[in-house]
């Protein structure tokens, strides 16, 4: 028996299903990790993988990026928690406004589901109604408003019990890609406060918005007095220094953000018009508290990442993505030369693999990928010590540590993977 399945024997007594989170299992047991450099995590059976999970996107420099790791030591010396404000949340609810075409002002919280979850009360204080449109594969994290046709984890289990039927009548659904769909569910229903929305799904394996199709949700949101959230939490910092919002010229009301912004100490934030977040509390009624929102040890390593990007944002972004990009034109080419009908969507630093030969431009389409063969690519790869997550419903993304070496290497494992999988 490995030492990770050793673990994994003594975790379950412990931790319900053995982990802290449920896309983190997979069958018949996940890898222990102990440590984590650049673009690799070691494991507790001393392998060393490429990493392609990436924290889920948070890692957008790489694992232990120096500049961060000295920010978050220098910071341990000084204290970590004081509940008091400091000087540095200023500094950085700043640099979030300089750099987020949408922030005004910004709220510092924990994690991506706080953001969401907060945004929309914050939406709903704002207009006075009641009701969430949400799209079919789209994931805001666990809380109960947004767990209806989730993505990521939720996609592959029924609805989650403990949600209060009330609670998910609050709650629309319309197929992402879809103009008319959500120009006709806000028009059934005139309670509703805000539309939520991933610009790019990216917790249904990776799905693009298709030619002005963001356009339309902001000109739809904005004729019918609707708020509009951009849930940045993965596209945040990533997909360019300010989003998707920035990537795509489309400014929400409010937005999101986690993942990148502390490069893998957990911090998120809401942006947005002056004029809503005006009405969080102690401003206004709308009531958000945390005890370790702008705690200063994420705060610190929220300040380094930023300053990194910012400095050097016309390096990092289009190395990332030309390194992405040579990754996906090797994995076309592999995928040709076996015969495998297979989709891959890409965009930035981030893509997925869909076993269907149809185009995947929605949570329908996406659900056609053939789940028995992806299963097989996250076998095969993880013997070429390429770990990617282990869902497809999920994303693989690239970070800044990612080389060329690397590349070559996740290329050649793809192809040698997709061989075992034409036998
Ligand atoms: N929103 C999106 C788009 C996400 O991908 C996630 C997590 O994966 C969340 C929200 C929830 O973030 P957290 O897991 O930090 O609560």
């Amino acid at each position: 028996m490995n030492r990770s399945e050793q673990l994994f024997g003594r975790a379950k007594k412990v931790l319900p299903g053995g982990v802290n989170s449920p896309v983190r299992f997979y069958e018949p047991y996940p890898f222990f990790a102990t440590s984590a450099r650049g673009s690799k995590l070691t494991t507790a059976d001393h392998k060393t993988y490429l990493d392609y999970c990436m924290g889920y996107g948070a890692m957008v420099l790489g694992h232990g990026y120096s500049s961060v790791i000295e920010a978050v030591r220098s910071q341990l010396d000084n204290g970590t928690l004081f509940c008091v404000p400091t000087e540095r949340e200023i500094k950085l609810a700043e640099m979030i406004c300089k750099v987020v075409p949408c922030a005004e002002m910004a709220r510092l919280l924990n994690t991506g589901s706080e953001a969401t979850m907060h945004a929309i009360r914050l939406a709903r204080a704002f207009t006075k109604r009641k009701c969430v449109i949400k799209f079919e594969g789209g994931y805001h994290g666990a809380h109960d408003y947004v767990l209806a046709k989730a993505g990521s984890g939720a996609a592959s289990m029924p609805a989650s019990e403990g949600v209060l039927e009330e609670a998910s009548a609050q709650t629309a659904v319309v197929p992402y890609n879809d103009p008319a769909a959500l120009e006709r569910a806000i028009e059934k229903n005139r309670d509703t406060a805000c539309v939520i929305i991933e610009p790019v799904l990216a917790n249904i394996g990776l799905v693009l918005p298709e030619k002005r199709y963001l356009n339309e949700v902001r000109r739809i949101t904005e004729q019918n007095d609707v708020v509009l959230i951009f849930d940045e939490v993965v596209t945040g910092f990533r997909l360019q220094l300010g989003g998707a919002s920035e990537f795509f010229g489309i400014k929400p009301d409010l937005a999101a953000f986690a993942k990148a912004l502390g490069n893998g100490l957990p911090i998120a934030a809401i942006a947005g018009k002056r004029e809503i977040m005006s009405k969080l509390a102690p401003a206004g009624a709308a009531y958000q508290a945390s005890t370790f929102a702008g705690n200063s040890v994420s705060v610190a390593a929220a300040i380094a990442t930023l300053e990194t990007l910012i400095e050097a944002k016309n390096a990092i972004y289009p190395k990332i993505a030309r390194t992405c990009d040579s990754i996906v034109d090797g994995i076309k080419d592999a995928l040709s030369a076996a015969q495998l009908d297979c989709t891959v969507n890409s965009i930035g630093s981030m893509f997925q693999l869909f076993f269907t030969g149809e185009k995947v431009k929605d949570e329908a389409s996406a659900k056609k990928s053939n789940a028995a063969i992806f299963r097989r690519l996250f076998d095969e790869l993880l013997k070429r010590d390429v770990f990617i997550p282990p869902s497809q419903f999920e994303t693989c993304f690239v970070s800044y540590a990612h080389s060329e070496d690397d590349a070559d290497k996740t290329i050649e494992a793809y192809s040698e993977a997709f061989r075992r999988i034409k036998k």
